[in-house]
């Protein structure tokens, strides 16, 4: 059992306390204008230094960046942040297909499920550009349904099942950002259909998503992840981590969904640390009756079981 990191593989039992779901930096300005000559990889760097080591010194080990491609994903910047902190840091393949689809590349739109599926392997297989770093999981993001119908819009769906192609042929899990809940159980149901492994998909933002389809998407072998720890009152979290936890603790995932370093604006912008759920929340968590035995499944385990590749097929891609 291996994770990919973006300094290479480490065995799924190093990842230590990791937090799932955060960002080091984003570029929003779109799709097709996003490039890489609109940041500078050093003052990225310089910038978030400092915040990545503050989660090294609470004991944080694991990092799971969930920026994609065409939002400002560059493997340059999170290696160097990976070894001058000592984080394992991991970066994604995959489309963006939040937002009313702005950062979705027109390319997508007239491809297959497959071949998007095949542009996402060749990472994998290759690594990203030029970089040689390997993508640690798939990221993809839909749009919630609108009107009365269950369905996905048609390149959110595509984005779904290219995902789950790509993870059945590499095993890489799938963090699918979701534009609410009904969306997050739709693009659940579709990855299983595609007979890809439900314990493969992650359904992001699920913190507001409410218990009914949070515990139908854990029946279901998926992972539920309240990643937005630290943007609604603390008694509300508490409240939302107790009701998983009593039936379904091994299927939900904690972080914070914060940073970035903001391309476009001054120095990065006002970014958000990520220290929140070091300093404030698990502390409160374990007062609130919450055993260390859970916290450590929750921050551990939890976040290693769902990005571990399992070695097989890892090694024969
Ligand atoms: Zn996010």
């Amino acid at each position: 059992m291996l994770v990919q990191t973006v300094l290479g593989p480490i065995p799924a039992s190093k990842l230590g306390v990791t937090l799932v779901h955060e960002h080091v930096m984003c570029d929003f300005i779109g799709a097709e204008q996003t490039d890489r000559h609109r940041w500078e990889v050093e003052a990225v760097v310089k910038r978030m230094l400092p915040l990545l080591k503050q989660l090294k010194e609470r004991g944080v080990t694991g990092f799971i960046d969930c920026t994609p491609a065409y939002i400002g994903r560059d493997p340059r910047v999170l290696k160097q942040l990976a070894q001058e902190t000592g984080l394992h840091i991991v970066t994604n393949t995959g489309y963006y297909g939040g937002a009313d689809d702005k950062f979705v590349p027109k390319h997508a739109y007239g491809a297959t499920p497959d071949q998007l599926a095949d542009l996402w392997v060749a990472e994998f297989v290759h690594g990203i550009e030029d970089t040689g770093v390997k993508p640690g999981f798939i990221k993809i993001g839909i749009d919630e349904i609108k009107g009365s119908s269950d369905r996905l819009s048609p390149i959110d769906e595509k984005l779904v099942r290219a995902s789950a192609r790509a993870s059945r042929r590499t095993n890489l899990s799938v963090t699918c950002h979701t534009g609410g809940g009904p969306a997050g159980l739709t693009a659940t149901k579709i990855f299983v259909e595609e007979r890809a492994d439900p314990d493969r998909f992650i359904v992001a933002h699920s913190d507001g998503h409410g218990l009914p389809i949070n515990r139908e998407v854990a029946a279901l072998g998926a992972w539920v992840s309240f990643d937005g720890i630290g943007r609604r009152p603390l008694e509300s979290h508490l409240k939302l981590v107790h009701d998983m936890t009593e039936k379904n603790a091994s299927r939900l995932l904690l972080s914070q969904d914060s940073g970035w370093y903001w391309v476009g604006q001054q120095n990065g912008g006002e970014v958000r640390n990520f220290n929140y759920l070091s300093d404030v929340f698990l502390p409160a968590l374990h007062n609130s009756g919450i055993s260390e035995a859970t916290i450590r499944k929750l921050t551990v385990e939890n976040p290693a079981n769902a990005f571990a590749i399992r070695g097989q097929r890892y090694r024969t891609m």
